[in-house]
């Protein structure tokens, strides 16, 4: 008797840290996140109730956290009240995703500097969700936004700038708490279309070992052609 309390308690424990699920739909099993704001679609994802949760098809094709998830990702430190500086929000399709894994008291300090995705960003995203702070800024200026917040537990940058590395370590150095996370998406083509990818994700790597244990690095294939996601800890 005394057993069977102690395995439902571990269950449901499981059930309550849980970030990300796992939904069949047509057949298959699919990523998905808990729906934030029920009833909201984002990028014309699927939404689908199951016991009175209403959760959003998490599409691989569309999102590099999850193109990571399905190709392995060892370590996932988006939970519940996550604090989270994501520089390259664009239409905000990942950052939608993070919004319902970090909850009503997580945040995401979204950075991006182009206006008129911005404008889209808004409209589709950040005016939904409360806990998504737009910032229409250059992440090449991380002091311009040093008064909105204290430090984060996991940066993630995602700018295909030639530059992106120096750019992500000296928001790291700003932003991000020690022992935080970092996700560098590694456009291989944005940095020198001339080199063979695996010798620029290399070289970006080696860039990050002075400041950061490197935890894993993920080719995005076949999501996403010449991508990696590069995961350390500071
Ligand atoms: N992370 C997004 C997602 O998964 O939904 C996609 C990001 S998209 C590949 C790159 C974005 O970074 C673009 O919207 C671009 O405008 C933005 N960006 C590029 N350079 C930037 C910079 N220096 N500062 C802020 N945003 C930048």
């Amino acid at each position: 008797m005394k057993d069977l309390i102690q395995i439902k308690r571990e269950r449901s424990l499981e059930e309550d840290n849980q970030s990300y699920f796992w939904i069949k739909f047509e057949g298959r099993e699919n990523l998905a996140t808990e729906n934030f704001v029920p009833g909201n679609q984002v990028y014309k994802e699927k939404l689908i109730i199951k016991k009175s949760i209403e959760y959003r098809l998490w599409d691989a094709f569309r999102s590099k956290l999850a193109a990571s998830i399905m190709n392995g990702l060892e370590d996932f430190p988006f939970k519940n009240k996550t604090k989270v500086l994501y520089l390259g929000a664009s239409t905000g399709t990942t950052v939608s995703h993070i919004s319902d894994i970090v909850g009503p008291s997580g945040i995401i300090f979204a950075v991006e500097h182009a206006s008129r995705v911005a404008r889209d960003f808004l409209d589709r995203v950040a005016g939904f969700r409360k806990n998504v702070i737009p910032i229409l800024q250059d992440a090449r200026k991380p002091k311009e936004y040093f008064s909105m917040f204290g430090k984060v537990d996991v940066v993630y940058v995602d700018i295909a700038q030639p530059d992106q590395t120096e750019i992500a370590i000296r928001n790291c150095e700003m932003y991000l708490k020690k022992g935080g996370y970092f996700f560098l998406v590694i456009k291989t083509r944005s940095i020198d279309v001339t080199k063979a990818p695996k010798r620029i994700v290399d070289e970006e790597v080696e860039k990050l070992r002075e400041k950061f244990d490197v935890l894993q690095t993920i080719d995005l294939h076949p999501y996403d052609k010449d991508h990696a996601m590069v995961i350390a800890k500071y």
